[in-house]
């Protein structure tokens, strides 16, 4: 018998929000000591965690305690950049009125990746998640700012209709925004008062791990923190639209043979036998014929600072990993955990990468890392995708014609599979189901 918040936690369709959408309730279930609230918000441009934070102190740590109780977790800690002094503030008011001693803030450095899991837990706790494993086999589970905001809200019998996040760049009005679930990314733009540019790629997420956009018809999901307005030729989006094989070929043919992604890769800086370099001397052929011999890559977080800060040739060891990851799931092959905790390079410390320095080389020093402006948008219509977490993807169980509330569930998690269930974000009539999505018109 699932606790009666897992239930909660399910019904509403919590995913988490930071990352590529595990289904909430999945984490939930789990027995662990310690919850993680990741705070980091170490994406530089990013700034809506730190605003929820700030603003929305109690609700996020309702949903943290909730967290707690179902785990049984006897500790939550709240790890989040000293640099947000307001954050910090209203944190530590909010803590030491609630409960010294179960909860706590726990202060990182700015540097990058402060919210990877493994290093974040590695930070607060002193402990280091196996290689290939998860925070749970240490005790912990980590959970994101606006999950846990989503998690108290649930337990109100709220499901997640809504989304907070950061338009940055190029735009007119660079702003924290809350808009319903399914918002078309080229009315939230507009919204922020259009690009000031003529030309422009769109970010979806930060600069270091996002995704350039196809296309501004693509909607906001559970899972967009960020979208950044750039110049097409702008360091952060030239790496990220060439053509993957063609980015490939680059890297193995350019790579000096350095070793400096491996010296900074902040998996290896833990102890994880992750050696970038190395994969790089492997082509594609290779790694097809021998996958077993390159599965180390499948120790990659994608965080991107081999590609963006380490390499002096500019080639890519995050494409070719995320490539050799991809054959080696097709193949079925793992990573068998050992379970041990690996010993840290000495050198830890004083290799991570300062947050400044990176903005530095991304090339994102003109502009606002903090947005002041906060807004709530609501457009005439939503394109709701059906499929946002990972996992099976939502059945839908609305037609074309039918009227819906905002909440109304309008997909279902399949029968016996893993996946979140998705709700009506406006008041509206269905007006059509097609290709994996539910457009709603207001
Ligand atoms: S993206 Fe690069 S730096 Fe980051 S974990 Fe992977 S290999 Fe290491
Ligand atoms: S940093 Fe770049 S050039 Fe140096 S080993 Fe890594 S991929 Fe090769």
């Amino acid at each position: 018998m699932q606790h009666t918040t897992v239930q909660h936690i399910k019904a509403a369709g919590v995913v988490g929000a930071g990352g590529a959408g595990l289904p909430t309730h999945i984490k939930a279930d789990a027995k662990v000591d310690v919850v993680l609230v990741n705070g980091a918000s170490c994406e530089p441009m990013l700034a809506s965690d730190p605003y929820l934070m700030e603003r929305e102190t109690d609700t996020m740590l309702d949903g943290l305690e909730a967290i707690m109780e179902c785990t049984g977790a006897t500790r939550g800690v709240v790890c989040l950049k000293a640099k947000h002094a307001e954050a910090v503030a209203a944190l530590q008011a909010a803590v030491a009125r609630r409960g010294a001693g179960r909860l706590e803030v726990f202060l990182l450095g700015d540097f990058y990746p402060a919210g990877d899991e493994h290093v974040m837990v590695r930070e607060a706790l002193g402990k280091t998640v196996p290689a290939g494993g998860i925070p749970l086999q240490v005790g912990a589970v980590v959970a994101n700012v606006e999950t846990l905001y989503n998690v108290a809200e649930a337990i109100k019998g709220k499901p997640v209709t809504h989304r907070w996040l950061t338009i940055a760049c190029e735009v007119n009005k660079p702003m924290v925004v809350r808009v319903p679930v399914g918002t078309l990314v080229e009315d939230v733009l507009a919204f922020a008062g259009g690009a000031r540019i003529a030309k422009y790629s769109v970010v979806d997420g930060g600069p270091m791990m996002g995704r350039v956009l196809e296309s501004t018809q693509a909607s906001v999901t559970k899972t967009t923190s960020g979208l950044l307005v750039l110049p097409p030729d702008h360091t952060v989006v030239s790496g990220k639209v060439m053509e993957p094989e063609r980015l490939r070929r680059i890297t193995n043919t350019i790579c000096c043979q350095c070793s400096f992604c491996t010296d900074l890769c902040p998996r290896n800086l833990l102890g994880h036998p992750l050696r970038p370099h190395k994969l790089m001397r492997v082509s594609p052929e290779q790694a097809q014929a021998d996958p077993a011999a390159v599965r180390e890559a499948m120790l990659c977080s994608e965080c991107g600072i081999c590609e963006k800060f380490a390499c002096p040739m500019g080639v890519s060891p995050r494409e070719v990993n995320a490539q050799i990851k991809k054959t080696l799931r097709e193949k079925g092959i793992r990573w068998e955990s050992t379970g041990l905790s690996p010993e840290n390079n000495p050198f830890r410390e004083c290799r991570t990468v300062a947050t400044k320095r990176l903005v530095q080389r991304l090339d994102l020093a003109g502009y606002d890392p903090h947005p002041h402006a906060v807004e709530h948008f609501t457009p005439s219509h939503v394109r709701i995708p059906l499929h946002q977490h990972i996992g099976a993807p939502a059945l839908c169980v609305v037609s074309a014609g039918q009227k819906v509330h905002v909440g109304d569930v309008i997909g279902e998690i399949p029968e016996g599979a893993m996946g979140a269930r998705v709700h009506a974000s406006l008041d509206g009539v269905v007006e059509s189901v097609a290709n994996g999505f539910v457009t709603i018109r207001a």
